[in-house]
């Protein structure tokens, strides 16, 4: 029999999670009407809201962090920090960020102008604001398969390369200052781009003159995918994958909140000396000083360790067991989830599961207040709250395509039980899952207003709320 995956760590250090009932959890929710992003960290028990910052520094980051060296130009922990990014990414210019969408910042203000289009596998929503900001068009080409939640596709990230060579025709390579590459997809499902689909990307940019940038995020998850489902890499490492799907890119943006395993930080990279001296002067100008860009010298630091410690093979090899793991758990039960599970998320089809609500009745977010009632659990709504919006002229609402909730999965974090524990509140919300009552947005602010809107419970009182509460009246 096939052995249980263990997290490849002992555990130095713990923090302690305070317990809630279900009557306190219901008091807490109220206040925070409905809305996961108002509730206190502090009352929740799984925290799976987002996997950007939230992970556990290893013992040697710790000593990295006592290592790191404070000088404002200059620092030691500088050049550890670059050396580690020429090794890994292959990049010679490095500037560090605070996190990933200043690095954006940087270079879509650097490289674009008004009326250019970047296309993307998929835009994570900072690097779509980022290109309209500087006013372009930001355009996302994935395969068609990406945008199928049931569909079944090793590589469900990759980049549809019919569609960027027809804009590239339609619009002129004049008016495409880059494209880009996001692994693995975060908006997409979290879903792997294959090494194949990088090298068809690059021949198509290289024949047009346009330099290609990786948002580099959750490269070594994906390197891993690679190394998992494209025969040609099986069994190489994920550092020599990394060396070379990195050399088909002219540059990246980073946020190491993912796969630096830091809780803050980030980086810009690149070849061209001319690109790096001009981003340096907004680095300097916004972020702080190219030795250090608005981090502290431990934070380098620990950043540098940090992204070794992403490409070790028992790390990954847990790290994506652990997410297939729960994914495998829900569709048992019968959770209608994005098939294949991504590498840091379970995506719910929220829609699916709650058919009997409508999008305007927010099942997801009514799915995400279940989650935290029953269990404690605290996920994101993907779908209608987060990209739907009312039109200000008639007040009708524009909907999402899809309606999901998505269970992101800090890194070094939790262990099996707490996973087998999220699974146990699924199997009691998944019988119920017909009584659970939709919701009414009480209050919104735009842009971005899944942040702060206020819900509550359609039929509030009513015989289905009381179902939905799991109370006998
Ligand atoms: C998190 C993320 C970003 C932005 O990084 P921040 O550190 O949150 O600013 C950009 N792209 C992707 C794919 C991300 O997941």
């Amino acid at each position: 029999m096939p052995r249980s995956i263990i997290e490849p760590f002992r555990i130095k250090s713990v923090e302690p999670i305070r317990m809630t009932t279900r009557e306190e959890r219901e008091g807490y929710l109220n206040e925070a009407a409905f809305n996961p992003f108002l509730l206190r960290a502090e009352d929740v028990l799984i925290d799976l809201l987002t996997d950007s910052g939230t992970g556990a520094m290893s013992a040697d980051q710790w000593a990295s962090i006592m290592r790191g060296d404070e000088s404002y130009a200059g620092a030691r922990s500088f050049y550890r920090f670059a050396e580690t990014v020429r090794e890994i990414f292959g990049f010679q210019h490095v500037l560090p960020t605070h996190q990933g969408r200043a690095a954006e910042r940087i270079l879509f203000t650097t490289l674009c102008k008004p009326g250019d289009v970047v296309p993307n596998n998929t835009h994570f929503d900072t690097t779509r604001a980022h290109v309209e900001s500087v006013g372009a068009r930001a355009l996302d080409l994935p395969i068609p398969e990406g945008r199928l939640p049931a569909a079944q596709h090793p590589f469900k990230g990759n980049m549809d390369t019919d569609a960027l060579r027809a804009i590239i025709a339609e619009v002129g390579a004049a008016r495409v200052p880059l494209v880009m590459l996001t692994v693995t997809n975060n908006s997409g499902g979290g879903q792997p781009v294959s090494m194949a689909n990088v090298r068809a990307v690059h021949a198509i940019c290289r024949e047009h003159g346009i330099p290609l940038y990786i948002d580099a995020c959750r490269y070594a998850e994906n390197c891993w995918f690679i190394r998992e489902r494209e025969p040609e890499f099986a069994g190489r490492s994920p550092r020599e994958i990394a060396r070379e799907l990195f050399s088909y890119a002219d540059g990246c943006t980073m946020s190491a909140k993912k796969d630096g395993l830091v809780n803050i930080g980030g980086f810009l990279a690149g070849n061209d000396a001319a690109l790096a001296s001009a981003e340096s002067r907004l680095l300097i100008l916004t972020e702080g000083f190219t030795t250090y860009g608005g981090l502290a010298g431990r934070d380098l630091e620990a950043m540098a360790t940090g992204l070794g410690e992403a490409l070790d093979e028992d790390y990954l090899n847990y790290r994506i067991a652990s997410t297939a793991y729960l994914g495998r758990r829900l569709t048992e039960i019968g959770v209608p989830i994005v098939q294949p599970p991504g590498g840091h998320a379970v995506y719910i089809d929220a829609g699916a599961m709650l058919a009997h609500l409508a999008p305007r009745e927010y099942p997801g977010q009514a799915l995400v207040g279940e989650l935290y009632l029953e269990g404690g659990i605290r996920a994101v709504e993907i779908g209608t709250v987060m990209f739907g919006s009312t039109d200000p002229l008639s007040g009708e609402e524009r909907t999402a395509p899809l309606e999901l909730v998505r269970l992101a999965i800090p890194r070094r974090v939790y262990t099996q039980s707490h996973i087998d524990y999220v699974g146990e509140v699924f199997e009691d919300l998944y019988r119920r899952r017909e009584r659970i009552v939709g919701l009414k947005m009480l209050w919104q602010a735009p842009p971005l207003r899944h942040f702060t809107a206020r819900f509550e419970r359609l039929h509030q009182g009513s015989p289905l709320s009381e179902g939905a509460l799991g109370r006998k009246p």
